[in-house]
């Protein structure tokens, strides 16, 4: 084998409660999945089929804190459920998809609100909105042989104390079998990958000093701070 030529980035990893990494592979994120936050993004909460948008593997992040950039003056949190696969395939059936998570977590689609704009506005892509450095701080992943497969569970999110994120997991327009299933029709998903499964109402902005702190009931918790 030849040499690389330039240092190869190191592998992107999540740690395991209980022990272990999660290598990531790649990130997806599905867009409008809780009715509510849709409308709130001027959105139609009718029960479309999912979309969904990427981000960087090593824009995943466990760091206490977070930069606020200046390309950016409307930096939003969206506190969400994180899947986490375990066993790859394509066009996974929904009563199998199950079968193909490995855990979950709890994360936050950081989002540049008014690139986003600017974007949809445009016609352009949401990349640099969405899939920045940093922009997926994720908790450690749980594994589904620890606390199963929850289909219910309180999504809050506190700004500085003060809940701003009140939803249940359970109110996903389309759950995370469904997700998988169409997920998988897209790109034939692979051990390693994650995804970000929407955000309930609530978003908002973030300014330096904020203390975010995301819980998803019987999964896990995240908090970090902008500085
Ligand atoms: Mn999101």
């Amino acid at each position: 084998m030849t040499a690389f030529v330039v240092p190869p980035a190191p592998a992107a990893a999540v740690p395991v409660k209980g022990g272990g990494q999660f290598p990531v592979r790649r990130v997806f994120c599905v867009g409008r999945n809780y009715a509510e936050h849709a409308r709130e993004m001027g959105g139609d909460p009718t029960r479309e089929p999912p979309f969904f948008f990427t981000k960087p593997a090593d824009a995943v992040t466990l760091s206490p804190e977070i930069r606020l950039d200046r390309v950016s003056q409307m930096l939003e949190y969206e506190g969400e459920l994180v899947v986490a696969i375990g066993k790859g395939g394509a066009d996974i059936d929904a009563a199998e998809a199950l079968d193909h998570v490995y855990g979950y977590s709890v994360g936050c689609d950081l989002t540049r609100r008014d690139l986003q704009g600017q974007a949809k506005k445009a016609g352009r892509p949401w990349d640099m909105a969405k899939g920045f450095d940093l922009s997926a701080p994720i908790a450690p992943i749980v594994p589904a042989a620890a606390i199963g497969h929850p289909k219910t569970g309180a999504l809050t999110l506190k700004l500085n104390g003060e809940i701003r994120q009140n939803g249940d997991i359970g109110q996903m327009t389309w759950p995370v079998p469904d997700i998988i299933a169409f997920l998988s029709k897209f790109v034939a998903l692979a051990p390693g990958d994650l995804i970000y499964t929407g955000t309930p109402a609530g978003v908002g902005k973030l300014v330096a000093g904020d203390r975010v702190e995301i819980e998803v009931e019987g999964v896990a918790k995240l908090a970090f701070t902008m500085i």
